[in-house]
């Protein structure tokens, strides 16, 4: 069984699907690993680190073409997919809901997909949970930019020339990102407020120092029983702004990072907000991959509106590649325990986490989900 290790293709991707520390567990395990010529330099590894865990260096087309699992950060270009073997794997961030059309090239190349996005959230998968362990370096490098860009310090500072107030930073949705974030900002000594449409977020909130705050939306059900977020109504969104436009007008620092999986990011900060912002304050727009959690936001963009300046970075990710790659790899390596069994391919299709992740096999669809979404892009 072999498993290849390409280099990204997408131009602003740095991180590698799989690192030398993880090839060393597959090839304990018999099975053989082939790395595409500098697919780790930017995340750290060289090609002697790969050949020193056990793999063989080898030209992309031959690895396409003779690979039984194919990790990927992100999906393969189309025309790459229709070279891979019937039968093969290739599992990594897929985005099947977003962008379903995207796998169709290996979906009718027989090729079973697996999405790092639908590893069900259950504690047996925890370990294979990239979503946060993308979510967690996103956060802190929020905070981190946001710092380096304000013109102001974050801690309090007593000095001889004068007292200095700490920085307020505001953070929108605290799941994963959002709790680092603020844990970020809190050691750089802020003051933090947080806003989430779950509740449950308030006591991990406040447990990190920060002030949680409340907006009584009338006991509706805001959580799935994934433990996501539900998409609001109009009523129960404008509520929510409102509260958030409050804080906002007082904030150094905005890090927005609120998502509802397979849906647009919610709108939580209109332009007439930022109007009312502190000029030289800055919004970090973690949801801009998804449409960005601010009327102004422009993903891909950094932009600056009536004195606010709006980071909207779509692959924040890649610029941390070394321990996102860490992380990454360590979520990968997890998973393909499930499938690989004594140097075999092995797919289980009862396993709760593989049936849960599996986009596409034997060439269909087997995700309702995803053929949902491919239809209404039809
Ligand atoms: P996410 O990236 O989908 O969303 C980020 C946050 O935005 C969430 O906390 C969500 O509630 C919030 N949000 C969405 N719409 C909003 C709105 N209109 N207004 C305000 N906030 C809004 O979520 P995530 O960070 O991936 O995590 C979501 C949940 O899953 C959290 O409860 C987290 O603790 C939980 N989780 C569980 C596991 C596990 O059990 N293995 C692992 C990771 C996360």
């Amino acid at each position: 069984m072999l498993v290849a290790i390409l280099k990204e293709a997408r131009e602003d991707e740095a991180r590698v699907a799989l690192t030398p520390d993880g090839v060393k567990v597959l090839t304990g395990q018999d099975v053989k690993v082939a790395v595409e010529s500098n697919a780790g330099l930017e995340s750290g590894a060289s090609d002697a680190d790969y050949t020193a865990a056990g793999a063989r260096i080898a030209e992309r087309d031959e690895l396409l073409a003779t690979a039984d699992v194919i990790p990927v950060v992100n999906v393969l270009p189309a025309a790459e997919q229709k070279k891979m073997k019937r039968g093969s794997v290739m599992i990594g961030f897929l985005r099947p809901l977003d962008d379903p059309s995207a796998l169709i090239g290996a979906i009718e190349a027989g090729v079973t997909l697996f999405s790092m996005e639908l590893v069900p959230r259950i504690t047996r998968a925890q370990s294979m949970d990239a979503l946060s362990s993308m979510a967690t370096v996103a956060g802190y490098k929020a905070v981190i930019v946001a710092a380096d860009h304000l013109p102001k310090l974050f801690p309090l500072l007593m000095t001889a020339a004068g007292t200095i107030p700490p920085a307020k930073v505001l953070v929108l949705g605290a799941g994963v990102a959002g709790l680092q974030a603020i844990a970020t900002a809190r050691r750089l000594g802020a003051v933090v407020e947080a806003y989430d449409v779950r509740a449950a977020a308030g006591e991990q909130v406040k447990s990190l120092g920060a002030k949680f705050i409340e907006v009584d939306l009338g006991g509706l059900q805001t959580e799935d029983k994934g433990g996501y977020a539900k998409e609001l109504s109009p009523e129960a969104l404008e509520l929510g702004r409102q509260a958030i436009a409050r804080a906002a007008k007082q904030a150094d620092v905005v890090i927005t990072t609120a998502q509802v999986p397979g849906r647009r990011a919610p709108l939580m900060i209109s332009a007439a907000t930022v109007e009312e912002m502190k000029p030289g304050a800055i919004i970090f727009d973690l949801a801009a991959p998804a449409g960005g959690n601010c009327e102004v936001t422009r993903p891909g963009q950094t932009t600056v509106y009536h004195g606010v300046t709006i980071f909207a970075p779509v692959n924040i990710v890649a610029e941390m590649p070394v321990h996102a790659s860490m992380l990454y790899s360590r979520n990968i390596s997890n998973f393909l325990q499930l499938i690989v069994k004594k140097g075999e391919l092995v797919i289980d299709h009862k396993d709760e986490i593989i049936a849960g992740s599996c986009v596409a096999h034997g060439g269909e669809i087997v995700n309702e989900r995803v053929s949902a979404a491919l239809k209404a892009r039809a």
